[in-house]
């Protein structure tokens, strides 16, 4: 159920003036210690921040996705990575349980996931299997009241500090949906190792690495749903809705990346005047600008759509392709309009410009989701 307006303005009011506050002023610690400290991850455990979508019977918010991509706008004012902490547990790292959880799973995982307690990540990723997800290659098989699981994942958000995996394994050899299942697997099964942090261009302080299977055995009560088969479905739905909330999160950071290169544009002074003036730095602006508006306008119609229960496969994708490209082009064009400065790291703008280059790339890329447009619009008009 939607929050009155009032709640929700409080709610928003109260993040816009964390970011504000307490996480914009903590960008550059974090960018070079790569570590949140453990008093911002307290502050945002007591804003809800990791169960905004969690009904509040577990613990969180319960919020509408309208309400979600609204949150997420403000979320989005500043370094990706404090987010991204959050972010699994929002999206992929709970949705999976929330959508095809039994009621033991539900009411196991999803207190510890919405206080932040408890870390989930989401891992489908392989080695040899990215975009061709369905053609993963860990296996579970059954053996008594036990499935034995092996196999590599890879690139696994806040996997280094995750206690829950949701591992998408098959349990059938044929190459189909079906085949896959998903397991609820404790970090600390034995059996389960993880690799090295990756190394990222960006969003330092989100962290990834390898997660490594080998003969680990989880009881056959690990299965979500208590049904094999489904893995694949839900991981594909709990995307649908993770599109919309990375769209969200660029719609804020094209924000605040234009705040930024206005501010500069106008302190700035060249031939005499501030760079504001010329219009060649104003035709930048104008195109940031305008493609800003038409992305917010986007994920909150999608998002509305997706709360009157209707299907967004075809919106998601959307916005996806749309707001992590519009994103990618306002960064390019806050670099542009601070010039040498632009390049320079003690300017956000080159963080964020390396920062959301990943958007176009995980939860689907771009190619992936022009596939997922196409294949849903010659679908509704043949
Ligand atoms: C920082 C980071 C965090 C991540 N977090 C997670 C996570 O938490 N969980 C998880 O499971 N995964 C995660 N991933 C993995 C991510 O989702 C994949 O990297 C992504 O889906 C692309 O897969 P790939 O890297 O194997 O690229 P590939 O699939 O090998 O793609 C390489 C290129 O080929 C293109 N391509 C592939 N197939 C086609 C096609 N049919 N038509 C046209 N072009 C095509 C792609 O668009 C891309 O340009 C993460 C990745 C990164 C970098």
């Amino acid at each position: 159920m939607a929050l009155d307006t009032e709640t929700l303005n409080l709610l928003l009011d109260a993040v816009r003036r964390f970011v504000t506050d307490r996480l914009v002023p903590a960008e550059d610690a974090l960018a070079h210690s790569g570590e949140i400290p453990d008093d911002i991850v307290a502050e945002m455990r007591d804003l809800g921040l990791f169960g905004l979508s969690i009904a509040p019977e577990y613990g969180g918010l319960g919020l509408t996705m309208e309400e979600e991509v609204r949150v997420v706008f403000e979320l989005g004012q500043t370094s990706p990575a404090f987010r991204s902490l959050a972010g699994t547990n929002i999206g992929i790292g709970s949705q999976s349980i929330v959508l095809a959880g039994t009621d033991e799973q539900r009411s196991h995982y999803l207190p510890k996931l919405a206080s932040g307690e408890l870390i989930g990540s989401f891992a489908l990723t392989e080695p040899d299997a990215g975009s061709d997800a369905i053609s993963l290659r860990t296996t579970a098989v059954r053996d008594g009241d036990h499935y034995v699981l092996n196999g590599t994942k890879r690139f696994i958000t806040n996997a280094p500090i995750a206690g829950l995996f949701s591992v998408m394994a098959r349990t059938a050899p044929e190459r189909k949906a079906s085949s896959i299942s998903c397991f609820l697997v404790d970090a600390g099964t034995p059996g389960v190792t993880l690799g090295k942090p990756d190394k990222k261009m960006g969003q330092a302080g989100a962290l990834t690495c390898d997660v490594i299977f080998d003969n680990c055995r989880v009881p056959a009560s690990a299965l979500l749903g208590g049904e094999e088969g489904n893995g694949f479905r839900t991981a594909m739905r709990v995307l649908d809705k993770g599109r919309l909330h990375i769209s969200a999160l660029c719609v804020g950071i094209a924000e605040r990346l234009i705040r930024d290169a206005v501010q500069y544009a106008t302190q700035r002074k060249q031939f005499g005047q501030p760079i504001s003036e010329f219009q060649l730095i104003q035709a930048m602006i104008a195109d940031s600008q305008a493609e800003l508006y038409a992305a917010r306008c986007m994920v909150l119609d999608a998002a509305r759509k997706r709360d009157r229960g209707e299907n967004t496969t075809l919106e998601a994708a959307c916005c996806k392709l749309y707001v992590t490209e519009m994103v990618g082009r306002v960064a390019d064009r806050a670099v542009q309009i601070h010039g040498g400065a632009g390049y320079i790291s003690e300017y956000a703008v080159e963080r964020f410009y390396r920062d959301v280059r990943l958007f176009r790339i995980f939860e689907g890329t771009s190619q992936i989701q022009q596939l997922v447009i196409a294949r849903e619009t010659i679908k509704a008009y043949s």
